[in-house]
């Protein structure tokens, strides 16, 4: 469960792996509104200013949780927007008050890592954020374009290499069944997604984080009336256990300490290991899942 301190907005979002971090907001909301996301449609994007009033927040953590807070996520959906010295400013402080604190993290933008230089990157990672988690979606830039996503597949190989060069872990969400129904658009979404997985490893062995996730449509997205107007065709749940399995089969064959992990609630399967030492694994469960469809986590199971 997570440690909250009265600070946030709902509703409030983090990833599956912090369901154990001190939640601190530091924004409200998210600067983008891509089309198929419902997160903070209800929220103004805004940056907390006052940093004391931040920090006081963080204190009260102190007391209330003792030496118990081992993680730290900032809310809200793109708290990396915020300035260098305010991210480490606050990172600082919270291993000030928190003596046992290992990981402090963020949900991240591409082009708010990239327009970061590397020695700023490089001061953040020092104070001890350890980790981004950024919506990847797709390397397919067409498709990145038609959900607003706001960057493209070189964008998002640069941020993913300025954080290692850095010293900041990245985990990376992409979105099966982003491309729709149609055949080929969905064939390129998973062989391109496949392409910057591959570019997007680090040069040196260390361990980083793929996660795919489905596409659920929400009431209230733009994604929502595109597919009332029949704009956008969501693919079939074979559909997409074919697209998870072209985008396995297209990453290279060497990459190392890829940590890869379908065991979001939105997938059909579950999937955990590493990429490549594990791939022929996955592809031949991939393989009985499209086969056999009761072998696939029901609707009613997942998190649409
Ligand atoms: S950047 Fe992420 S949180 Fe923000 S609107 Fe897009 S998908 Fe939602």
């Amino acid at each position: 469960m997570n440690q909250v301190v009265g600070n946030l907005v709902d509703p409030v979002f983090r990833p599956p792996s912090e369901w154990d971090a001190l939640l601190i907001a530091i924004t409200n909301g998210c600067t983008r509104k891509c089309t198929f996301c419902a997160m903070y449609r209800s929220k103004t994007f805004s940056i907390r200013k006052d940093i004391e009033e931040i920090k006081k927040d963080i204190k009260i953590a102190g007391a209330t949780y003792g030496n118990r807070v081992r993680k730290v996520f900032f809310e809200d959906g793109n708290a990396f927007v915020v300035k260098p010295e305010i991210l480490i400013e606050l990172t600082e402080y919270c291993y000030t008050i928190h003596p046992n604190l290992k990981k402090v993290s963020a949900y991240a933008h591409a082009k708010d890592i990239i327009k970061k230089s590397d020695e700023d990157l490089k001061r953040i990672a020092d104070s001890g954020f350890t980790m981004v988690y950024v919506g990847v979606e797709s390397g397919d830039d067409e498709v990145l374009k038609a959900c607003k996503k706001g960057t493209t597949q070189d964008e998002l190989t640069l941020a993913a290499q300025k954080c290692y060069k850095a010293g900041i872990s990245w985990s990376g969400i992409f979105l099966l069944g982003l491309a729709g129904n149609d055949p080929e658009k969905s064939r390129k979404h998973a062989i391109e997604s496949a392409k910057l997985i591959n570019r997007m490893a680090p040069p040196t062995p260390i361990n980083w984080y793929i996660s795919p996730l489905t596409l659920g449509i929400t009431p209230g997205t733009e994604l929502w009336t595109q597919k009332s107007t029949g704009e956008f065709q969501p693919c079939s749940s074979t559909q997409i256990l074919e697209e998870l399995y072209m985008m396995i089969e297209y990453t290279a064959d060497d990459l190392q300490k890829c940590i890869f992990n379908t065991n979001h609630a939105s997938n059909y399967l579950n999937l955990k290991g590493e990429l490549s030492r594990d791939k022929k694994q996955f592809l031949k469960v991939i393989e009985n899942g499209i086969k056999n469809p009761n072998m696939r986590r029901p609707d009613y199971l997942r998190r649409l």
